[in-house]
């Protein structure tokens, strides 16, 4: 009988031990970031987390979030072939991990200028796993508008949505929206009831967007592809309908339980996924219904 040799070994012991061990420590290694022009100055970065809004051009280098911050290495160099790996300004949407990981990694290697609503800011400090340097330096109230690569970047603060604290960030002239997590594109969204958002003023900041925009504007989602204004419009019904729904069971008498034993209409199931599927859905429904 031959000898086993190394390789023979190390597929065996491969096969010993399962990956997703190996995997779960660190679930970013296998993550590539990368670019999508959209139009204007504006290109979108994806890797895992929320979508990341650019603005590049002879200003230099401007982004909107900054995921995960194990990626920011990444997300540097995808900035570097962009024209800068170093970004003057950062907005940040919102306060959650997977849009403002980053901020610490930037603001010390490239002194980037953090930009949020005064809330992101509170919340972030309130949470002692932050370091400082993570903070916004510059915080607004209603919003500010920033004058960047020949465009107008118009920093919007909308009260009470997916958080308390969110921003959209709608770049006039090249017409593209960043809507952070007021859109999760095909998906049921995630509502931070924690935090200050709800089932109703979500729809009211969704509505309030839908009235700015036209079949022109490009949206840059918080979550999933690309998107424009008719797919926004669906998915402003499906939660005005899903709500409506679960409101007449809640005000009928029933229970949570029951409404998740009978659940939502067949024609929602596509928009169920892993961080949201239809019971966490009912539940957040149920919630402010
Ligand atoms: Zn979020």
């Amino acid at each position: 009988m031959k000898m086993p040799t190394r390789s023979m070994l190390f597929a065996a012991l491969l096969a010993a031990f399962p990956l997703s061990k190996a995997l779960s420590q660190d679930r970013f290694a296998d993550v590539e970031v990368t670019a999508t022009s959209i139009k204007g100055s504006v290109h979108m970065l994806t890797g895992m987390g929320g979508n990341i809004g650019v603005s590049a051009g002879e200003d230099g280098v401007l982004i909107i979030d900054d995921q995960f911050a194990p990626l920011a290495e990444k997300i540097a160099t995808a900035l570097g072939q962009l024209g800068s790996d170093k970004p003057k300004y950062i907005i940040n949407t919102h306060y959650h991990g997977d849009h403002t990981g980053s901020n610490a990694f930037f603001h010390s290697h490239t002194g980037a200028t953090i930009f949020a609503h005064e809330n992101v800011r509170i919340r972030l400090a309130n949470d002692e796993k932050i370091k400082p340097e993570a903070l916004p330096a510059v915080t607004y109230e209603d919003g500010i508008k920033i004058h960047f690569n020949g465009e107008t970047v118009h920093v919007i603060h909308l009260p009470v949505g997916h958080t308390d604290g969110d921003s959209v960030v709608w770049f006039e002239q090249p017409d593209v929206l960043h809507t952070g997590d007021l859109f999760f594109n095909g998906m049921f969204p995630y509502i931070d009831q924690g935090a200050g958002g709800n089932v109703e003023g979500y729809m009211e900041s969704v509505k309030h967007l839908l009235n700015k925009i036209d079949d022109d504007t490009v949206i840059i989602p918080g979550h999933g592809k690309i998107s424009n204004k008719a797919e926004y419009t669906a998915f402003l019904a499906m939660i005005d309908e899903t709500f409506n729904y679960v409101k007449a069971l809640k005000q009928a008498g029933k229970t949570l339980d029951e409404v998740k034993a009978t659940g939502l209409d067949e024609k929602w199931a596509d928009w169920s996924w892993s961080f949201i599927n239809e019971e966490k859905w009912i539940t957040t429904l149920y919630n402010d219904a």
